[in-house]
Formats: structure tokens, C-alpha cells, sequence
């Protein structure tokens, strides 16, 4: 049978998961489709179209998917989950607003947060924290993944001799009526998104304050790198919550973290467990953020720096 990918995109522009997921679905060697839901999307569909290895692209175009109401969403999956075995979306926000709810109307336990497919029906996902990982059968006929984008490389684009996927329209399935959208809150863009960043600077409960947590902003800033933080920095109100790495946050895997003033309690490390390297600042030698550094820096954070970022910016 086949395999269906929910993108997650702008309309105008496809996210970056999709590349990703798109190498998680050729692990079950079958056709690959995804589905666009969205309105005025044909931008996004053609670029879908271009991933190498893509046999279709279900195009849904329609207000009720302006904003992709995970009502709607979910309804639409469920009216075309009987041509696949398979189908998938990213363990975030996107993927986990929509596909649990379609799991449920078909019937179907999902598997969350894949972060490694061992066979067509069994998948590893971290469990207590990212502490264990689980490894999972499913007997189901279908089965519903949400899957790490992070654990999986991106899927390559089209090389120009080759054919780009087909688009084809989908119909919807119309406005459930159970959800209305009010408004969109754009989120700080001065620095890269934490889920997609090459570098990541964070910082914790030791900053002590909002007016200090500019440190790790000016760190991240001439870096060119994303702002991160522990969930007690987020509670103190030293930065907004969408910076919280960890499990109850952000999954990242960049390929360099920098963690200062954060002891590494599991909760916070469950997030940060694929950063290719990791450079800690503390000032206690014994804290457990040291364990998984590959540098470690014992130090006051408030002299290391903006040390750091002037040697930086000269
Ligand atoms: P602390 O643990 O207080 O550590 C501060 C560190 O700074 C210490 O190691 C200290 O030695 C060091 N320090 C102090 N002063 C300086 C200085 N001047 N220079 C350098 N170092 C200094 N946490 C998360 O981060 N993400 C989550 O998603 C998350 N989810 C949770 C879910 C649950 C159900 C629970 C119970 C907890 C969760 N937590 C989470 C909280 C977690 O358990 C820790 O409390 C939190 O991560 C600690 O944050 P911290 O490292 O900033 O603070």
C-alpha cells in the first residue's frame, strides 16, 4: 500500500519537517504521497512535489484549511486514511494538534514521538523523560506515527533530469464548525527557530533575571544561533515559553549547544540528548550538565560571557 506524510507549511512556503519525514517514510519501502491542506497553497504543493522519491501530492485547497483547525485537518485524514498503511507528521505542535484526533475517530492507537523505525510495524520512542527508549509493535492495520523530524536526515530535492511528483486536488470535507481562528502571535524572528537551528545558546534559573538573560540573546545573536532555556528560566519569566527546551519542550539536535548557568536536570537533558557537541558553563563542578558535555567550562556565566562574545566579535 502507501505511505501519506501531513505537511506542515505557510501555503506559500513547505516547513522543513517534511524533508524529513520524507526519509522516515522510505524506510517502509512503498509509494510515498503527502497531503497539502491548506488555501492559496499551490506554492507549497509544487515544492512538496519536488522531493525526490514522492510518487503524489494530494492537494487540498480550501478556506476550511486556511489555518489548519485540527478539527478539519483530522477529518480530512480520516476520509483519506483507507488507501494507507501508514501515515505520518512531525512530533510538534502541527502534527500533535492534528493527528491524535484522527487516530481517535479511526479507531486507532497512535505511536508518538518515532524516533526510529526498526520495521514497517515496529518503532523505538523515548520514554520517562528520553531516559528509556521503548520499542513498539503494532498489530494494527494502519498505523498513525508522529514522528521526530530531528532523528531522521532531510530528504534531497528532485535532481533536474528527473520528473517532479504529481499534484492532485483533493476535495475537502468542509468546516466541522467545532473551532473558529482568531489570531496569529508571530513569535521574536531576530534569531533562527529553536527546532531548525545550527547552533543553540541557553541559559537557566542562574541568570537570575529578564535584563540578564540578554546575555544568552547577545551570545545567540552573534553566533547567528537560536535562544534556549530550562523550564525554571521560562517559570521565573526570564523568557517566553516557546524557548523552553526539554520534555515538557522543544526536542532540538543542533549541532551545537551551548548551556550556561543549567545544572541538567533530565527533564532539560531528555531535550538536548542529539546535540552533536555540547559546551557547559557552571560554576558547581559537580552539576550534572557535565556528564554529557563534551566541554565543560567551570566558571562564573557572568564573566565567561561577555568574554565569550567580545572575543567573538573582534
Ligand atoms: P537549576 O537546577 O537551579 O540549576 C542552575 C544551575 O546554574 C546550577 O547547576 C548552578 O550551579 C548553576 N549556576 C548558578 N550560578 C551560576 C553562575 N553565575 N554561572 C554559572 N553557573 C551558575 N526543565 C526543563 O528545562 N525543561 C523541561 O521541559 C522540563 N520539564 C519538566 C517536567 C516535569 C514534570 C518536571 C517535574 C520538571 C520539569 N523541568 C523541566 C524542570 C527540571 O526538573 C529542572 O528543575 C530544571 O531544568 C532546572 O533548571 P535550571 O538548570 O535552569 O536550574
Amino acid at each position: 500500500m502507501r505511505t501519506l506524510i501531513i505537511a506542515e507549511h505557510t501555503h506559500t512556503k513547505l516547513g522543513k519537517t517534511t524533508f524529513n519525514l520524507v526519509t522516515a517514510a522510505k524506510t517502509f519501502k512503498q509509494d510515498i504521497d503527502i497531503l497539502i491542506a491548506g488555501f492559496e497553497c499551490d506554492t507549497a504543493a509544487s515544492e512538496a512535489a519536488s522531493i525526490s522519491g514522492i510518487k503524489q501530492i494530494l492537494k487540498a485547497d480550501s478556506k476550511e484549511y486556511a489555518h489548519q483547525l485540527a478539527e478539519n485537518m483530522a477529518d480530512l485524514v480520516v476520509k483519506l486514511a483507507k488507501n494507507y498503511t501508514h501515515i505520518l507528521a512531525p512530533a510538534n505542535t502541527f502534527g500533535r494538534n492534528i493527528l491524535p484526533r484522527a487516530a481517535a475517530l479511526l479507531d486507532i492507537q497512535p505511536v508518538a514521538n518515532v524516533m526510529r523505525i526498526v520495521s514497517p510495524d515496529t518503532f523505538a520512542r523515548p520514554v520517562y523523560a528520553g531516559n528509556a527508549i521503548k520499542t513498539v509493535k503494532s498489530k494494527q492495520p494502519l498505523h498513525i506515527l508522529t514522528i521526530r523530524p530531528t532523528n531522521f536526515t532531510a530528504a534531497s530535492r528532485n535532481e533536474y533530469d528527473t520528473e517532479d511528483a504529481d499534484i492532485i486536488t483533493v476535495s475537502g470535507t468542509g468546516d466541522k464548525g467545532l473551532s473558529t481562528y482568531l489570531r496569529r502571535v508571530l513569535s521574536d524572528s531576530r534569531h533562527p527557530p529553536l527546532s531548525h537551528a545550527a547552533i543553540v545558546v541557553a541559559g537557566g534559573k542562574a541568570l537570575a533575571s529578564k535584563t540578564n538573560f540578554k546575555l544568552i540573546e547577545d551570545l545567540a545573536e552573534t553566533l547567528d544561533g537560536a535562544v534556549g532555556a530550562t523550564r525554571s528560566a521560562v517559570d521565573a519569566g526570564y523568557i517566553a515559553n516557546e524557548h523552553q527546551i526539554g520534555q515538557t519542550g522543544q526536542v532540538i539536535a543542533p549541532d551545537l549547544y551551548i548551556a550556561a548557568g543549567i545544572s541538567g536536570a533530565p527533564q532539560h537533558v531528555s531535550g538536548i540528548k542529539d546535540s552533536k557537541t555540547i559546551i557547559a558553563i557552571n560554576t558547581d563542578k559537580d552539576a550534572p550538565i557535565f556528564n554529557m558535555a563534551d566541554y565543560g567550562i567551570k566558571g562564573d556565566l557572568f564573566n565567561i560571557l561577555p568574554e565569550l562574545i567580545k572575543r567573538l566579535k573582534n
